[in-house]
């Protein structure tokens, strides 16, 4: 089967046949339909995050179930299914407590090569799916089947982009009608912080960025208000929102630490600043503990939307179908596969919310 695969960090993707292991125990082979660019996606490519090369990046996919491994069960051959990087073993404690994206099972690297070059060189899966090729390998748990009229294009993105943002706000944080929320970055992931925020009730729902076009675009999911974070007055502007104490929640989607800084500096007493997008590998972030001990401000990871897979893609589903929840707007642009370098320039230029690799 055909995929891009990356032989080394910083340089451009190979397009080439791979051997696909069968299905072991537990796990089942898919056939891919759609998979979106994430901006983690460019950060594995540039070496940002930890993992061996050479891999297959991708991690928002969508498809059909192609075969079944010995002790499946729940699905058949032709599901179309939602395929997301969060495995769970569903025995341990975080399972068993409603917290499966934190599984403390080890489920990767596996421990046998399930992709490989035509030499034989061992070929790794980045997100544990590799998306970015005609078919993957994956653990059940990793599954969720949706209906027959949902477009995989758009289920694609619940995978990732969708649950990452709109589950830090509703599953994560929960806050309550009319506390006060801000968002920095509204790209494919804070575009769906918006959507939680305003679906929650928060208000105002503030979209923080340094594109205009952007944050007039962010209106149409939710943002009552915007502020570009180039103006000097920023923070100023913010506090006014919010009655002149700072949000009550700032999610930070922007990897980055200075992005991070400036979140907690949008954030009120006893507000809580949630830790989202993923700076590089090596960056630290440095700050005075007497910016939180007299304001008792809370300061907290939210890590893939804490979602439970087999309650909130149906939910999403659900959503969108009674459009209540967008995604249709969140499509930039559809690409095949061969075209995949384009698609991922125009991901990392700023410029599109998401592009999709289309297998059919
Ligand atoms: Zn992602
Ligand atoms: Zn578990």
């Amino acid at each position: 089967m055909k995929a891009a695969v990356c032989h080394g960090f910083n340089t451009p993707l190979k397009i080439e046949e791979l051997d696909i292991a069968k299905p072991a125990e537990g796990e089942v082979r898919i056939k891919v339909a759609c998979t979106a660019i994430c901006h983690s996606d460019i950060h594995d490519m540039k070496g940002e995050l930890p993992g061996p090369v050479p891999f297959v990046g991708g991690h928002e996919t969508a498809g059909y179930v192609a075969e079944l491994g010995p002790g499946v069960t729940g699905f058949k051959v032709g599901d179309r299914v939602v395929v997301s990087l969060l495995a769970s073993c569903g025995t341990c404690y975080y399972c068993i407590t409603g917290a499966p994206h934190l599984c403390q099972a080890k489920f990767g690297p596996p421990k046998r090569t399930r992709l490989s070059l035509k030499d034989g060189t061992p070929v790794a899966q980045r997100g544990s799916i590799g998306g970015f090729a005609e078919e993957v390998l994956v653990d059940q748990s990793q599954l969720v089947i949706i209906p027959d009229d949902m477009p995989l294009d758009r289920a694609a993105l619940l995978a990732c982009g969708v649950i990452t943002g709109f589950g830090a706000v509703v599953n994560r944080t929960k806050p309550k009608a009319f506390e006060s929320v801000v968002v920095m970055g509204v790209g494919g992931v804070g575009i769906n912080a918006l959507q939680g925020a305003s679906y929650v009730g928060a208000y105002p729902v503030i979209a923080v960025d340094t594109l205009e076009a952007k944050l007039e675009a962010s209106r149409q999911f939710g943002a009552t208000h915007t502020v570009n974070t180039m103006d000097k007055d920023a923070a100023d502007k913010i506090r006014q929102l919010t009655g002149g104490r700072g949000a009550d929640y700032v999610y930070v989607t922007v990897g980055s630490i200075a992005a991070i800084k400036q979140g907690m500096g949008f954030t009120g007493p006893r507000g809580t600043t949630v830790l989202i997008g993923l700076p590089p590998v090596g960056q630290d972030l440095c700050f005075s503990p007497l910016e939180i001990i007299p304001t008792e401000k809370h300061l907290i990871g939210g890590f893939m939307g804490a979602t439970n897979l087999p309650v909130d893609i149906p939910n999403l589903v659900a959503m969108y179908r009674s459009g209540k929840l967008k995604l249709d707007e969140l499509i930039s642009g559809r690409y095949s596969l061969d075209n995949i370098d384009q698609a991922i320039a125009s991901t990392e230029s700023g410029q599109a919310l998401r592009n999709v690799i289309m297998f059919e």
